[in-house]
């Protein structure tokens, strides 16, 4: 009897009801592993929470030999294998957290033949050792978890993963499967190319995840702004808060607590059992919160996150899909929420002047934000540009579960009040010699007489006072804008603006200045009937 793609297909089924204890292949999953089972490189695109696991798992238990598994989250490799090992799987990793002895027992069990699964860094790789010991042993399957980190224009690019080419060359007979979360044509292409994958199929799920509702409110104070969503929208429910900086996590968290809602800090200056005890209290307990900068989630695997909420502006589009997408993984209605200001974006534009990395590496990282501010700034459909980002072709008649398409934004022509903004920077400058931040600018709009406006006779300059058709949060926000666009940039330590290349044409009114208008109350006293 010849074993077909059918007979493959019905042990991994078998498989999936005997070890994992689930019904159903859900979406690619049951196309994917028929392909590798049948010994077929792949490359999987699937959005978090899809299911790629189980899309190198079933093929490494049907496959003879074990499933050697790439992956650059060390910190989780535990918990993987725990998981999978209380299932029955018989799984291991080797990484620089173990010491001698746990590896020797792990090489040992390998070089059996009593692995399914094996757990790997890729630094690893590079040792001959580890070369070596695969070498000696029978692998049914590369998986190369994290893909796009491969991608040198990726947010989470790591050298070692350009070795990783090797795979092919040495192990020509053994399938290789490349998952990843994150991917952009051009990702995808690189993740082919680099990881040397010519011959692969690929498959490409929706990034859609209609269950999360998408909105960013602006910015004014974000804790209260995000206490009061939690008590009108989700009382009692499980969520994460993602926060830039330590200081911001541990004071949210106890602002939180203070008002009675349960939240626990998450960062990596906490003590490691403190980490874990909070990590695993979210896992176990109903309705926690979880305050936490980026170093929290990766691999976090809870389905009923109700909200993930942002009150510091992610760095890239990935970083924000990625995050955004922890909630909702039940499918039931699931909010992405964040609040987002002027500071936001000029903390950014700051960080990335200042930070360390090449020339090239600052270019990169500006035009992630770019993409980022894009979509905090657009008046279409959230979702559309999400979608359209990750190369998918977006619902045009919109997606009505965000909230530009629940509650469209108006726009306004902010020709005028850019050439305001602008003249005033070029005043300062040209007149003065001087360069100032947005507090300073907005206060000669408005023809506010404070100390520093008395100090540096700034009441004297002619641009003085012409900005009082505007409110204060009018001009953050078309400045903030403006900053979005590219019509004007931050400079040094302090942030103060400066024109950028494409102002003059701004000054020189050949072009035109759409804005969006600043909600003057939260999106719901605005909601409009007539529209
Ligand atoms: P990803 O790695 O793509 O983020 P996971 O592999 O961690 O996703 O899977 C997300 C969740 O969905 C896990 O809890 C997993 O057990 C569950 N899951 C995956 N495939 C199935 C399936 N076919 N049926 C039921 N649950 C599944
Ligand atoms: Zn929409």
């Amino acid at each position: 009897v010849t074993e077909g793609p059918g007979a493959a297909d019905s042990e991994a089924l078998a498989t999936l009801h005997r070890v994992f204890g689930y019904e159903a292949f859900r979406g690619e999953q049951d196309a994917i592993i028929e392909h590798v089972v049948a010994g077929g490189d792949a490359v999987v695109l699937m959005p978090t929470g899809g299911g790629k696991s189980l899309c190198y798992q079933i093929p490494a238990l049907v496959r003879p030999g074990t499933g050697v598994v790439i992956s650059p989250l060390i910190a989780l490799m535990q918990d993987q294998v725990d998981a999978l090992r209380a299932l029955g799987v018989r799984a291991g990793f080797i990484n620089s957290t173990q010491d001698f002895d746990e590896r020797r027992m792990v090489e040992a069990e390998f070089l059996a033949g009593e692995l399914d699964l094996l757990y790997l860094a890729p630094e690893r790789l590079r040792l001959d050792n580890t070369r070596d010991l695969l070498s000696r042993g029978k692998i049914s399957v590369f998986a190369i978890d994290e893909a796009h980190c491969v991608s040198q224009w990726g947010h989470d690019f790591r050298p070692d993963y350009l070795s990783l080419s090797l795979l092919g060359e040495r192990w020509p007979d053994v399938p290789r499967i490349a998952l990843t979360a994150t991917a952009t044509r051009a990702t995808h292409e690189e993740i082919t190319q680099r990881l040397d994958l010519p011959t692969a199929r690929h498959f490409v799920a929706s990034f859609d995840r209609p269950n999360i509702q998408y909105r960013v409110v602006p910015k004014a104070d974000p804790k209260k702004q995000l206490l009061a969503f939690l008590r009108q929208e989700h009382a009692g429910d499980a969520g994460i808060v993602y926060c830039l900086s330590r200081n911001s996590v541990e004071r949210t968290a106890e602002f939180l607590t203070a008002n009675g809602v349960e939240a626990v800090p998450y960062h990596a200056g906490l003590e490691a059992g403190m980490r874990a005890a909070h990590q695993s209290r979210f896992l176990r307990e109903d309705g926690l919160v979880v305050v936490a900068t980026i170093a929290f989630g990766m691999g976090i695997d809870k389905p009923d996150v109700r909200f993930v909420a942002h009150l510091d502006l992610p760095k890239s589009i990935e970083g924000y899909y990625q995050e955004t997408g922890r909630a909702g993984r039940d499918g039931l209605p699931s909010t992405a929420w964040m609040a987002y200001g002027l500071n936001d974006v000029i903390q950014q534009r700051k960080l990335i002047q200042s930070g360390e990395g090449d020339e090239a590496f600052r270019r990169r990282a500006s035009a992630h934000l770019d993409a980022m501010l894009a979509l905090c700034e657009t008046a279409q459909c959230r979702r559309g540009q999400l979608l359209a980002y990750f190369g998918q072709d977006p619902d045009a008649a919109g997606c009505g579960n965000c909230d530009t398409c629940l509650t469209p934004p108006e726009t306004w022509d902010g020709t005028v009040a850019a050439q305001k903004v602008l003249s005033t920077v070029v005043r300062l400058q040209r007149e003065r010699g001087q360069k100032f931040g947005a507090v300073q600018i907005v206060d000669i709009l408005l023809g506010k007489r404070t100390g520093k406006v008395i100090q540096f006779d700034h009441d004297q300059l002619s641009v003085f006072g012409i900005g009082a058709d505007l409110t204060e949060a009018e001009w953050r926000g078309a400045i903030r804008q403006l900053l979005a666009q590219g019509l004007l940039a931050v400079e040094g330590e302090y942030g103060t603006l400066v024109l950028t290349e494409a102002s003059g044409s701004v000054l020189r009114s050949e072009r035109e200045v759409p804005l969006r208008k600043e909600p003057k109350k939260p999106a719901t006293a605005r909601s409009r009937q007539a529209g």
